[in-house]
C-alpha cells in the first residue's frame, strides 16, 4: 500500500507536479496542488524528486 500526500504549507502552486504526473496531481481552488488519485508510479516519484519545495509526500508500507 501506499499514500501520496502534498503538504499544503510547503506547496507554492509551481505546477511541476501537474505537469510530470497529471494523473495524480492537480491544482485546487487555492492554486495548490492536490492528490487526485492514490497511486504510486515511476511519474509520482519524479514529481516528488522534481518539487522544488518538497511539499510532495510518499509513504510505502509494504
Ligand atoms: S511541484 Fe511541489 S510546489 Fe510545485 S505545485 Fe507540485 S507540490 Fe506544489
Amino acid at each position: 500500500m501506499a499514500k501520496v500526500t502534498v503538504e499544503k504549507d510547503k506547496c507554492i502552486g509551481c505546477g511541476a507536479c501537474t505537469a510530470t504526473c497529471p494523473e495524480v496531481f492537480d491544482f485546487d481552488d487555492d492554486g495548490l496542488a492536490k492528490v487526485i488519485k492514490d497511486e504510486v508510479n515511476d511519474d509520482v516519484k519524479m514529481a516528488a524528486e522534481g518539487c522544488p519545495t518538497e511539499a510532495i509526500e510518499i509513504e510505502e508500507n509494504n
